[in-house]
């Protein structure tokens, strides 16, 4: 879906629920070829801390997934594995010499692990290449959400656990943000997690039923059930 534009519901709805999953592949041939978006059949989301982040963070980051997953009805597992020497190694591959992290390279190398069936939640202790105002990166094509943890940000358990949401629902497959599309037969709310900014932990309707149709549209094509109902 284009940047910027005004679609009507049906078309919004059928969007996600037909298109959305091989637009996503299409835009990433890695993904792609090492199948990293069947990480949704073990129906799990794990976290895993690198060196550097507080344990302390790891409460909000596990409530705003388990926030996305209550307003879209998903039946996910969340599982804290605490401190990765794993994601250690992989972090320090992918931390270029002024001690940014490349996302894209970070996220290559996990799927380039293959045969994961849960999701990858990161929490870094670095910023990210790409600006130093990203706080995270969700991507449904490679099941993987990473947080960039430098100290001072450690201490924003709020604002953290709005951005996780927000990152979560790109994880679980809304690659967009809510100032994106208009869809004149919603009605414009006061505020949504994905505006870019998340500033509140609210999902609106228009994002909301977006994400329940990707995953109707997940079931159908699957013929394996992940909505609660
Ligand atoms: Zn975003
Ligand atoms: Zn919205």
């Amino acid at each position: 879906m284009a940047q910027q534009q005004t679609v009507r519901k049906d078309a919004w709805l059928r969007h996600f629920y037909q298109k959305a999953l091989n637009d996503y592949l299409d835009q990433d041939p890695l993904a792609r070829q090492y199948n990293s978006a069947n990480w949704i059949f073990g129906r799990q989301v794990r976290i895993a801390r690198a060196d550097g982040v507080n344990e302390a963070v790891v409460d909000p980051v596990a409530r705003g997934i388990q926030d996305l997953l209550n307003d879209i009805g998903l039946d996910f597992s969340i599982v804290d594995v605490g401190v990765d020497a794993q994601a250690n190694r992989l972090i320090r591959y992918a931390t270029k010499s002024d001690g940014r992290i490349d996302t894209d390279v970070l996220t290559q190398s996990i799927i380039a692990c293959g045969g994961r069936d849960f999701a990858s939640v990161v929490l870094t202790p670095n910023y990210f290449t790409a600006s130093d105002q990203d706080w995270g990166e969700g991507r449904f094509s490679r099941g993987t959400l990473l947080l960039a943890l430098p100290h001072g940000r450690q201490n924003s358990l709020n604002f953290l656990r709005n951005i996780t949401k927000h990152e979560a629902a790109h994880l679980f497959g809304y690659q967009l943000h809510h100032e994106t599309v208009t869809v004149p037969e919603y009605k414009q709310p006061k505020d949504c997690v994905m505006y870019w900014q998340a500033s509140t932990q609210d999902l609106c309707d228009k994002c909301k039923d977006a994400l329940k149709a990707f995953w109707h549209g997940i079931e159908n094509n699957s013929g394996e059930r992940f909505l609660k109902e």
